[in-house]
């Protein structure tokens, strides 16, 4: 089985980061390193589209960044001063060359390229619809769907053509587009997943997180709004709201595992808020212990906000080698196991004798925990206490992160109790959901939600409409089976 490494298996997964640029001779080069900074938001595929005023070109490849994008004659094959790109995990559409973004379509007002952050949880509905009156898909991705509405719309201009699209289309997406005119960056009403904007001398730049304008050498400028639409063209940049107004709900998870720690996400650093939920968590969950133990990597500043606010010492009781590859061929369960081993080892000099409190971002299936637990007990802790910087993740999310069945999350199979015997941990804890709001400056999670939080509460912010139609579905073929 070819898989991502063996913490990140038991991980929610960012699928996709965009970038995009517009105005620069080095665009491609330059969206190559800003993917470089995004690979965390999505490792099994890359893309990159440019424009030369002419021709729109692509190159899209399995795997990661590097070893596809450094290629000198891959990058000079991507001429033009605008050109956009995507990294991804598969979210709607299996993993194929056909998915990989961005992707591409000569519409009859010039070619349309299109990178999609997030998922559009109307799309199967849409599709189906689309189909019956004539479009053919290439891909299985639900990104598609936005380019057959546009390319379907009986607007008149090409923009409005694509708000018409928005407008039909239920979910997350941050886009940036690019057609002849020049480039395209929107994010959905209720700003789900995130957008930034940039400069860099006179180009202007679109990206998932601020990182990737820092590792470019950018300017950070704003936060493309919830809602908006943002034109470059050689006329400026100008800025449309062509939703109606809706409080913003972006994604709670940004803050707790998906962003890199050095990004800014709604105006606040992931690293601070990171550690505020640790120290949060040493306030609501307090233990008696000797030491606090980060899970690597995600786990750390959690780790060190828990370790200041209890004035427990923070130590690094697990090493992560840096050699083993995120791709790695595990042929069975048992080598699975060993592959833990590879990425991660107890300090055992320092765990000898000790109560220890491990610090980690979530818990998804479980796995990795029970792993860990056992990691610190064998290295000869004497308690060792789990504390968790984000509530139990019991429901899946449909917005563009790769979460497993419901019926696989640990948290809606057993309650915190059982979940402590599953994991085999001394106690166990995770942060409130009031705890985590409180970590972002809020007083708390407020009636009406500052935040997409559905994953821990289920309260889904957007209509499911593919969902609901499959279980209706489902409630059909249930039914079915009984008359039978
Ligand atoms: S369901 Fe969870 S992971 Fe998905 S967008 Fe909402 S908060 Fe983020």
């Amino acid at each position: 089985m070819l898989t991502t490494h063996p913490y990140d298996d038991d991980k929610l997964r960012e699928e996709c980061g965009v970038f995009g640029i517009w105005g620069s001779d080095s665009a491609s080069a330059l969206v190559a390193l800003g993917l470089h900074a995004l690979q965390h938001r999505g490792q099994e595929a890359a893309g990159i589209t440019s424009w030369d005023g002419r021709h729109f070109h692509t190159h899209r490849a399995m795997g990661h960044v590097a070893g596809n994008f450094d290629r000198d004659d891959v990058i000079r094959s991507l001429t033009g001063t605008m050109a956009c790109g995507h990294v991804r995990y598969s979210t709607t559409g299996e993993t194929a060359i056909r998915n990989v973004q961005p992707l591409y379509a000569d519409l009859a007002s010039g070619g349309f390229a299109v990178a999609h952050n997030g998922n559009i949880s109307n799309a199967m509905a849409l599709k189906h619809e689309l189909v019956r009156r004539g479009s053919i898909f290439q891909s299985t991705s639900d990104t598609e769907v936005i380019i057959h509405l546009v390319a379907t719309s009986t607007y008149r201009t090409l923009l409005d053509k694509f708000i018409d699209a928005l407008k039909q289309v239920e979910g997350a997406y941050s886009l940036v587009v690019m057609t002849p005119e020049g480039m395209i960056a929107c994010r959905d009403p209720l700003g789900i997943r995130p957008l930034v904007m940039g400069t860099l001398g006179g180009a202007t730049i679109f990206a998932s997180e601020t990182v990737a304008l820092d590792v470019v050498g950018a300017d950070f400028v704003r936060q493309v709004d919830p809602g908006e639409v943002v034109i470059v063209t050689e006329a400026g940049v100008r800025s449309l709201k062509p939703f109606a107004p809706v409080a913003a709900r972006p994604c709670i998870f940004e803050h707790v595992y998906f962003s890199r720690p050095d990004s800014i996400v709604d105006g606040s650093s992931v690293y601070s808020v990171r550690k505020a939920i640790g120290a949060e968590l040493a306030r609501e969950s307090p233990v008696d212990a000797d030491l606090i133990v980060p899970v690597p990597d995600s786990g750390t500043p959690a780790a060190i906000g828990y370790a200041q606010a209890s004035g427990i010492p923070f130590e690094l009781g697990i090493i992560r080698s840096h050699y083993v590859g995120r791709t790695f061929i595990q042929p069975g369960d048992q080598v699975r196991h060993l592959g833990v081993k590879l990425k991660h080892n107890a300090n055992r000099a320092l765990i000898a004798g000790k109560r220890v409190v491990l610090v980690d971002d979530s818990i998804v299936r479980g796995t990795t925990s029970l792993k860990i637990v056992q990691m610190m007990r064998d290295a000869g802790a004497t308690e060792v206490h789990l504390r968790i910087a984000s509530p139990p993740t019991w429901h899946s999310c449909y917005y563009g992160v790769d979460t497993p069945e419901r019926t696989k999350l640990l948290a809606h199979r057993l309650d915190v109790g059982g979940m402590q015997d599953f994991i085999h941990a001394d106690s166990l804890a995770f942060v409130s959901i009031d705890g985590l709001y409180k970590a972002l400056g809020e007083a708390g999670r407020a009636a009406r939600p500052q935040h997409c939080d559905a994953c821990f509460t289920g309260d889904y912010p957007t209509r499911l409409t593919d969902q609901d139609d499959l279980a209706v579905e489902d409630q059909f073929e249930m039914l079915a089976e009984r008359v039978a």
